[in-house]
């Protein structure tokens, strides 16, 4: 799942500059998993920018704003309310900011985020949020014993520890595990240390030049 904050009021205030009716736009998935874009947090927002003197025209929460036909048919209802804003303020990733953004293109309608996106992550029993993968597009994690060095090793390293290894805690964060020593205790329990002999290959950055699409042949 994406992780988003909210971004602080006093930025909101600046980013609707000018916007005197705002339509909120929320996101049923990862932003309310993390309370950054549920029903409740519009609510919260929606007073907090009444009070500001913005004009809010009404809410919608889709399931998953990133998907943008089912965005669109779950927007339609909310269409004339819509029109007669002067800004949709949405509360999910960049993702589903950008996918609303592609839904109103020739209206010239102002779509803006009201989050950061933070990373991916995996969500623990305690629904505590861990980023664990990047994204890289070239998964190594069968080498690593399923640690992942790009995003795990403060370096990114692919080849490690580090000289700056210190007891097993990483130089760059002492509070945190060096994950090249993850990488080596997951590696002994399946009886794969020789795998720290060879050098793991550079990543061919060229073959992930941004941006990154996938086109599915129906
Ligand atoms: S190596 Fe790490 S960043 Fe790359 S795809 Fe695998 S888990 Fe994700
Ligand atoms: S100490 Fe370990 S986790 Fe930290 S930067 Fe060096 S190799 Fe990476």
């Amino acid at each position: 799942m994406i992780v988003t904050e909210n971004k602080p009021l006093i930025q909101l205030c600046e980013i609707l500059q000018g916007y005197a009716k705002v339509f909120l736009v929320g996101c049923g998935e990862c932003a309310t998993t993390c309370k950054t874009g549920g029903k409740d947090e519009l609510e919260k927002f929606k007073k907090e920018l009444e009070k500001m003197g913005k004009e809010i025209l009404g809410m919608c929460v889709p399931k998953a704003p990133c998907v943008v036909l089912q965005t669109k048919r779950e927007l339609e209802v909310y269409k004339e309310k819509i029109s007669g804003a002067d800004a949709l303020l949405v509360f999910a990733c960049g993702l589903g900011v950008q996918a609303v953004r592609e839904l109103f293109p020739q209206d010239g309608l102002i779509v803006l985020p009201a989050c950061n996106t933070l990373f991916g992550a995996v969500i623990d029993k305690k629904g505590n949020f861990y980023e664990k993968c990047s994204l890289c597009g070239e998964c190594v994690l069968e080498l690593t014993g399923g640690v992942c060095p790009v995003t795990v090793c403060s370096k990114g390293l692919l080849n490690g520890p580090c000289g700056g290894m210190n007891k097993g805690k990483c130089e760059v964060d002492t509070e945190r595990d060096c994950a090249w020593v993850l990488i080596y205790r997951e590696l002994e329990k399946q009886n794969k240390l020789d795998q720290l002999k060879k050098t793991n290959p550079a990543r061919d950055y060229k073959k992930h030049a941004k941006p990154q699409r996938l086109i599915l042949t129906r």
